[in-house]
């Protein structure tokens, strides 16, 4: 390619874990926000599962205010779903981005695997805005149904592998609300990456099979999938370094690179890119509305 200016617009990364109450030596709203501007995004929306979860309206606030004059770029917030916090939905609706639920085992406290709670929650959400879920393989199937069932808007964060990326399809073919995400590592390393990179490597959804990758790209090049979404996660090197490293990975600083470099490699367009971490995330999660 030859040496020519490109203008992309300001990024926006749905899916940021900002450490911001209660694991400030990983990072803060400060150098998270940094990041996030020399990366490229100008928009972030930080996910629920801190040490004190952001579950309720007072939560939430405390959020809004430590924050405050502290960020760089623009920060959005994600309600995290539990089976009491039903009740502050109406009240909390407009000021998050979307409904964040965890279906599978990660990182935090806010794990929801009753049917009947899952229900409720899909039931209550006013639903302008998504629910996002963290759901793999069976518990994906079960977030579906459920969307199908209250007519939900869903949100897929994450997806990874060729069965997950699947049922998405078939769930946007039947005309159910569904979006979805996936992150630069799993479109750029596999599970065989893992024996390099050693505990850098351990992350939730943890990578995947070359087949795997290879039908997210597939689906990418078929309009699939709505966005790329970084799951920028840090911890210290020491915790990662340690007996039982904490899942995540960085992201906000290397998601644009990877993306230019497969536009150079002719992998991706431009024009891809805008869609994928600007016009889409902005369209879905009512950024700017
Ligand atoms: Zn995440």
């Amino acid at each position: 390619m030859s040496a020519e200016h490109i203008k992309l617009p300001g990024l926006v990364d749905p899916h940021v874990h900002l450490r911001e109450p209660g694991a400030t030596h990983k990072e803060n709203f400060e150098t998270g926000t940094m990041a996030a501007i020399a990366g490229g995004f100008t928009t972030i929306l930080d996910m629920p599962n801190n040490p004190e979860p952001t579950t309720s309206p007072q939560a939430l606030q405390r959020k809004i205010v430590l924050a405050g004059n502290r960020i760089y770029c623009d920060v959005g917030f994600h309600l995290g779903a539990t089976a009491e916090g039903v009740e502050y939905f109406e009240q909390v609706k407009d000021q998050v981005f979307g409904l964040k639920i965890y279906m599978n085992h990660t990182t935090g406290t806010l794990l929801m695997e009753d049917e009947n709670e899952l229900n409720r929650v899909f039931s209550r959400w006013p639903g302008v805005r998504p629910i996002i879920i963290h759901a793999e393989g069976k518990t994906l199937a079960t977030a579906i149904m459920l969307s199908r069932l209250n007519n939900k808007k869903l949100h897929v964060a994450h997806v990874a592998t060729e069965e997950d990326i699947k049922m998405v399809r078939e769930a946007k073919e039947e005309g159910l609300p569904v979006s979805c995400e996936v992150t630069p590592h799993h479109l750029f390393l596999t599970e065989t990456d893992v024996q390099t990179l050693g505990p850098f490597g351990i992350i939730k959804p943890s990578l995947k099979t070359e087949k795997d990758r290879r039908a997210l790209w597939e689906n990418l090049d078929l309009g699939v999938i709505d966005m790329i979404a970084t799951d920028h996660a840090p911890h210290t090197k020491e915790e990662k370094l340690s007996e039982n490293p904490p899942f995540g990975v960085p992201g906000l600083e290397t998601a644009l690179p990877l993306l230019l470099t497969a536009v150079a490699e002719g992998k991706l367009t431009l024009d891809q890119i805008v869609k994928l971490t600007s016009t889409n995330p902005r369209k879905i999660f009512g950024i700017g509305n």
